[in-house]
């Protein structure tokens, strides 16, 4: 385009969520109960300093569920001056993989953050280990021998206590012995446990003996070989935020019932009061924050019309029922990126949704609705065909061509103005033509006038068939007197139809995705079936149709309000300008609301 602008369309797509006249108000305080605590913990001077934590164990691809907890982890310390850091809680490593490791960085940034420090729970193993022989010193901690049946029979119930297990009065000097052999890969996986010695009749089954450490003789993707053990979920996370001095450790209701397991491992370990545990921090170059963390449970986000956990978008992928993980339909922050979801629609989105203990599901609109949002003020307008039909005005002369001039946004002035190429030929959407119209049909038909627009009135003189009887081309007059700028274009006509000039026109594969499953709980198994029986065989139809020029020649992921059609994204992958790709994100108006 010939003109300069003071925001480029990359600007555009990047910067948080512009408003539609310019100019943006000052976002509202948030005032969800977290922040509540947090304010509340800054001005009773409880903490120096916010420091929060978002720990993904990279064992698949974030989701959108993962945009709530990151808006929230880094938000809060982006708010109140604080610090986030990103944690692989890498404790399992039969599961991890280290695509998984790179593919999560990229999604946080790709949202708009930033960690104040990369760790990684493995970083800490040395410390956990030290950690375990206090606690079993101290006679809070021994080596069990049961096996994971057996361990499970001795649970008990909810409605039952448990029973002690007959390892659990072992003397410190054997539980040491025995967990340094542990450590040493003397046994066999599964074959001894180390666990807490807390209380098997406690209400909270969590709290029954629960096992700190397993056997597990599987290469590590940081460790490699060194450690033939591996921390358990629970312990693993308390104390890898007492070491990092995490203020507040926000996390989903699941974990609620873990919160004494939490403080029990916080308490008993004692980091803050104990240094010599944090030595070998030191050798890694680590800085030492250690300081007693609390644990704050916020509910998960549930949206319907999709599955969110990372097994069934695994079993998607791996079932071959969707084109990878950054398939556009899929639910992950791949998915919706190069579905044309923006990281300003997904902030706004969780926004919307809000902080509370309250379970919920959100309906999918709420979703679709910011990003209409977003793109609405951020995307520039552009006219495309995705169901081509011919129109010839036989009235202009062979060969015709002319330029017109369209703006770019109708309410942003700052967007400028693009040229659009006119032609005698031109491609119009197959269904703002019918033969036989439905009662209220305001396009056009034979014999009718409707608005091309910007560029005229059009009366349609002559459909022309092929030998099945289907219509190839219709063959209008352009009234002379009805051009841009002219009285006669004040006439009423009623309706306005979108065109692409054919002379120019740039043919492009236009991917026009809907939503993944065609029913709000996908999850329910009731009947027998499962969320691989509820795909929609609609959520992804790929067309051949026109753009006009300036549309074809965008860069990747750049979002376009295709007129009247939706909002569409040039694909990250597959769009080049000379073979262009545009996956629709979202329509332009709710058409699921009808189908409920
Ligand atoms: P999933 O259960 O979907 O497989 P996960 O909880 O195992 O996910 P983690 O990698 O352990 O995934 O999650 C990292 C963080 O993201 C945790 O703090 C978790 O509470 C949070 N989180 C995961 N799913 C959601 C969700 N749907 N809504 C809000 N936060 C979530
Ligand atoms: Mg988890």
């Amino acid at each position: 385009m010939a003109q300069a602008r003071a925001r480029t369309l990359e600007d555009r797509m990047t910067e948080p969520t512009p408003t539609a006249a310019g100019a943006a108000p000052a976002p509202a305080e948030k005032q969800d109960f977290i922040r509540q605590i947090v304010r509340q913990d800054i001005a009773s001077g409880k903490h120096d300093a916010i420091r929060t934590r978002f720990p993904p164990e990279p064992n698949g691809y974030l989701h959108i569920g993962h945009a709530k907890a990151i808006c929230l982890d880094f938000g809060i310390a982006e708010e109140f001056g604080g610090r986030c850091n990103l944690r692989f809680d890498d404790t399992n490593p039969a599961k991890e993989d280290p695509e998984f490791v790179q593919a999560i960085q990229d999604d946080v940034r790709w949202l708009g953050f930033d960690w104040a420090s990369l760790r990684h729970a493995s970083d800490y193993f040395a410390v956990f280990y030290l950690a375990a022989e206090k606690l079993i010193r101290q006679g809070d901690a021994f080596v069990c021998d049961l096996s994971a049946e057996e361990v499970r029979e001795y649970r008990g119930s909810l409605t039952e206590p448990g029973r002690d297990s007959p390892y659990r009065n072992r003397g410190v000097e054997e539980n040491l012995d025995l967990f340094r052999r542990m450590r040493a890969g003397e046994f066999d996986d599964g074959a001894r446990t180390l666990r807490a010695k807390i209380d098997m009749s406690s209400g909270n089954i969590n709290l029954r003996d629960p096992a700190l450490y397993r056997i597990k003789k599987v290469p590590h993707q940081n460790t490699g070989d060194a450690w033939p053990i591996y921390p358990m979920y629970d312990i693993a996370h308390a104390l890898g935020d007492a070491i990092e001095g995490i203020t507040h450790s926000l996390c989903t209701l699941e974990f609620e019932d873990h919160r004494p397991l939490y403080d029990w491992c916080v308490d008993k370990v004692d980091l803050a009061g104990n240094p010599e545990l944090l030595a070998p921090l030191a050798a890694k170059d680590l800085p030492i924050e250690a300081a007693k963390p609390r644990q704050i449970e916020f509910s998960r986000l549930n949206i319907n019309y999709t599955v969110m956990s990372k097994r069934k978008l695994t079993q998607l992928v791996a079932e071959g029922l969707v084109d990878g993980w950054d398939d556009p339909r899929m639910y992950t922050l791949q998915g919706l990126r190069r579905r044309g979801y923006t990281p300003g629609a997904l902030r706004l989105f969780v926004d919307r949704v809000g902080i509370s203990k309250q379970n919920s599901m959100i309906d999918f609109s709420v979703l679709e609705g910011a990003l209409r949002e977003d793109l609405d003020a951020r995307a520039p307008r552009r006219m495309a065909v995705v169901a081509p039909l011919k129109m010839v005005l036989t009235n202009l002369p062979d060969g015709h061509e002319e330029v017109l001039r369209f703006p770019n946004h109708p309410k942003d002035e700052s967007f400028g103005e693009r040229e659009l190429p006119f032609s005698r030929e031109l491609w119009i959407e197959r269904d703002d033509f019918a033969e036989v119209p439905p009662k209220g049909w305001k396009r056009l038909v034979p014999g009718g006038e409707v608005r091309l627009r910007g560029a005229g009135i059009v009366r349609c003189d002559e459909v022309v068939k092929d030998a099945d009887g289907d219509v190839v081309e219709l063959r209008a007059t352009l009234d002379p007197e009805s051009r841009p700028g002219m009285d006669g274009a004040n006439r009423k006509v009623k309706g306005t139809i979108h065109w692409v000039g054919a002379a120019r026109a740039v043919e492009a594969e236009l991917r026009l995705y809907d939503r993944l499953f065609s029913v709000p709980d996908p999850d329910d198994e009731s009947g027998g079936l499962t969320y691989r029986d509820h795909i929609n065989p609609d959520s992804r139809v790929s067309v051949r149709g026109y753009l006009e020029p300036a549309a074809a020649d965008a860069a990747p992921e750049h979002a376009f309000q295709f007129e009247r059609l939706g909002y569409f994204v040039a694909d990250r992958r597959d769009h080049r300008a000379d073979a262009p790709v545009f996956n629709r994100s979202v329509t332009l108006r709710d058409t699921w609301a009808a189908r409920a």
